[in-house]
């Protein structure tokens, strides 16, 4: 505490945090730092509807005989406006020494000094840190812009400001005026409220002379249009209410126009980009509720900032009584954003838990199934746009796949990479393309596409020109084994595939030598095959003849029975477990195996069987992931290319 000019002054340091974030305010080069006049406006319809809140419940507040409500004023630069003529200029010249002013007014809950000091002087969320870092590495004008989701939006008046004098009285009828004063320079004052303060919040803003067109009428009215037109109380202007006050969600549908939807997301949202979806909802029965919800064109978790939750805006009989509900739809489904009202819940919900209100529960479930069921509507009438969502949205609606209520809408929204091209997939489609004969839905796991397209095991589908869905993220593989089957397919990883199953599944005269060579082949491999067994014994379930290869002259496979996605996962929760053993799959027409078998009939311990032994387990190994150290491969195979080498030397 510091010595002050009044005795009943105080000064007090900001919060080191809040020192980073304004000086990052202060200098910024923004370009749109009208975005202040939004956040101050939002806090003052804040206070306002928090003053509605109490009122409903019973509380004796200050009372104010204006109607709720905001105030807006300008000092300065309108009126030098008008000012004309020589006689006129000294005086002009006067004025533009004084500084410009803003003044923004409400008649909400206002403050206590306790309340003052908590709410600004400090950050109280723990985001803002993350959002603070985010800003000074990139200034990008994107980022600032959503400067209020993170608690700090008041602090953004610093960008324009020169000084801040905030007059505030608590709606508490006990509690006395203060006023909070800052240059935004690391320090703030507080001191008691001279005189008859009404109840609410006054905050005076003296403008940085080159942020000074925040004094004219028209920059506030056109900000208050751009972001402020559906606050849901007057901004008074120049004696003219600026804004729409409109809660079109409230509205039948076919009275509010698109435009007017975008325009409301926009505000809602702080999502600059159109919607990719919306969904309106008026109802009378069983309850009444109305709802509109919103997907951004942009995922805010993809910035950075951690995983967000629901957060929907949760009205009751015209009332705010929850900001940022977390109960009305599934965690899933976080991405939408948008206001819920109903007349049928009480108005202390937000104290009570989910189970407890059954409206509240119907209230999830009906949103859920609409918009599940819209988004698979969308899938299918317009596929582009639904991949949008996907591609912004998918990592988050695919945690949905364990909804039991709700697994087969989901199912239909699943969407997948495949060998058939570029372009996703989903269940359905790939069934509809699904040769008859074909009994299966097969995927596989790999890093890349690149790496799918040459993966050995997938030789025979490919050859035989069956579908395989392409999982690059392991989650795939959980959602996709929790799928088990679809339309009485059952859903297979890649690797599990036999010959039989294929049976009339495409063009087989290719992907075989016939079979009098093929019995031959592996008739002369035995020996060969009885030799790896010995020297993979501990290492491997089982060395056989693989049906599934073609090209290639080996690969590692499950054993059969094994569920490969949960072994995977096992693997990954705890990273020191022993590597599952496999079978090893020798391809007995391939011209290396073919040689080697040969080689193994004349002296089945010839070294260099044992050399080849390894290099072709350690390489299935390597293309897995799953070796773990690479030297003695790339030793073995030097050895092996020496004497190559040397041969062709002659
Ligand atoms: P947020 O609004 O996200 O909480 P802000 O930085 O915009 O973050 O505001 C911080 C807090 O200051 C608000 O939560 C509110 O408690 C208080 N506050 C700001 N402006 C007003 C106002 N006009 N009336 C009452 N309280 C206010
Ligand atoms: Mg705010």
């Amino acid at each position: 505490m510091s010595a002050a000019a009044a005795p009943e002054q105080q000064t007090y340091e900001f919060q080191a945090e809040v020192q980073r974030l304004l000086e990052i305010l202060i200098h910024s080069v923004y370009s749109s730092k009208d975005v202040f006049i939004r956040e101050l406006v939002s806090n003052a319809a804040d206070a306002l509807e928090k003053v509605r809140f109490e009122t409903v419940r019973g509380e004796s507040l200050l009372e104010d005989d204006r109607e709720l409500g905001i105030w807006i004023e300008t000092e300065g630069a309108d009126s030098a406006d008008d000012e004309g003529g020589d006689d006129a200029a000294d005086d002009a010249d006067e004025k533009a020494s004084e500084p410009k002013r803003l003044i923004i007014t409400d008649n909400g809950i206002g403050m206590t000094e306790e309340e003052v000091r908590d709410n600004l002087g400090t950050i109280a969320r723990s985001g803002a840190v993350a959002f603070l870092e985010q800003l000074k590495k990139k200034d990008s004008d994107k980022d600032l812009n959503l400067i209020g989701q993170f608690g700090i939006g008041f602090y953004s008046v610093f960008m324009v400001a020169n000084r801040v004098t905030l007059t505030t009285r608590s709606a508490h009828p006990d509690a006395h005026a203060v006023v909070w004063e800052s240059d935004g320079l690391g320090s703030y004052t507080v001191r008691p409220a001279e005189g008859d303060v009404p109840r609410g919040t006054r905050i005076e803003i003296e403008l940085k002379d080159e942020e000074d067109r925040f004094a004219s009428e028209h920059t506030i009215s056109e900000a208050i249009r751009t972001y402020s037109n559906f606050v849901a109380f007057p901004v008074h202007l120049g004696g003219e209410v600026k804004n729409k006050t409109k809660a079109i969600w409230r509205e039948q549908p076919s009275n509010v126009t698109e435009e007017e939807y975008a325009e409301f997301s926009k505000f809602l949202t702080y999502d600059s980009g159109a919607p990719l979806h919306k969904l309106h909802l008026v109802t009378d029965s069983p309850w009444q509720f109305s709802a509109l919800l919103f997907t951004p064109s942009t995922d805010p978790e993809s910035m950075g900032f951690g995983e967000g939750e629901v957060s929907l805006q949760l009205y009751v009989k015209r009332v705010l009584i929850d900001g940022s509900n977390r109960d009305l739809l599934p965690p899933y489904l976080r991405f939408l954003k948008g206001v819920v009202e109903s007349e049928d819940l009480p108005l202390n919900v937000s104290r009570e838990t989910l189970q407890e209100n059954r409206v509240l529960m119907k209230i999830r479930e009906i949103l859920t199934r609409k918009v599940l069921s819209e988004l698979t509507e969308m899938g299918k009438k317009d596929e582009d746009r639904y991949l949008e969502i996907w591609d912004k949205f998918g990592r988050i609606l695919k945690e949905g796949y364990h909804d039991f209520a709700n697994r087969e809408k989901i199912h239909e929204l699943l969407r997948f990479a495949t060998s058939q091209g570029e372009r996703l997939t989903g269940l359905e489609s790939y069934v509809e393309r699904m040769p008859e004969s074909q009994k299966a839905i097969y995927y596989f796991t790999g890093a890349s596409r690149d790496a799918l397209d040459g993966e050995p095991r997938l030789e025979l589908l490919r050859k035989r020109g069956v579908e395989v869905l392409y999982l690059f993220d392991i989650a795939d593989e959980v959602v996709l084994g929790s799928v088990n089957r679809y339309k009485e397919k059952d859903i297979l990883s890649a690797d599990m595939v036999k010959l039989e199953d294929l049976e009339g599944v495409g063009d087989a005269s290719e992907d075989k030598k016939d079979e009098g060579e093929q019995k031959e082949a592996r008739e002369t491999a035995g020996p060969l095959l009885e030799r790896f067994c010995e020297l993979l014994a501990e290492r491997v379930t089982e060395v056989r003849f693989s049906d599934r290869l073609i090209d290639s002259p080996a690969c590692l496979v499950n054993p059969d029975g094994s569920t490969p996605h949960i072994e995977k996962i096992m693997r990954l929760m705890n990273k020191e477990s022993e590597l599952p053993k496999r079978v090893l799959e020798i391809n007995a027409t391939h011209p290396m195996i073919e040689s080697l078998a040969a080689l193994a009939n004349k002296d089945k311990n010839d070294p260099f069987i044992a050399t080849a032994c390894e290099q072709l387990f350690e390489g299935a190994l390597l293309t897995d992931g799953y070796l773990t150290d690479p030297h003695q491969l790339v030793t073995r195979m030097h050895e092996v290319l020496t004497e190559a080498a040397s041969l062709k030397k002659g």
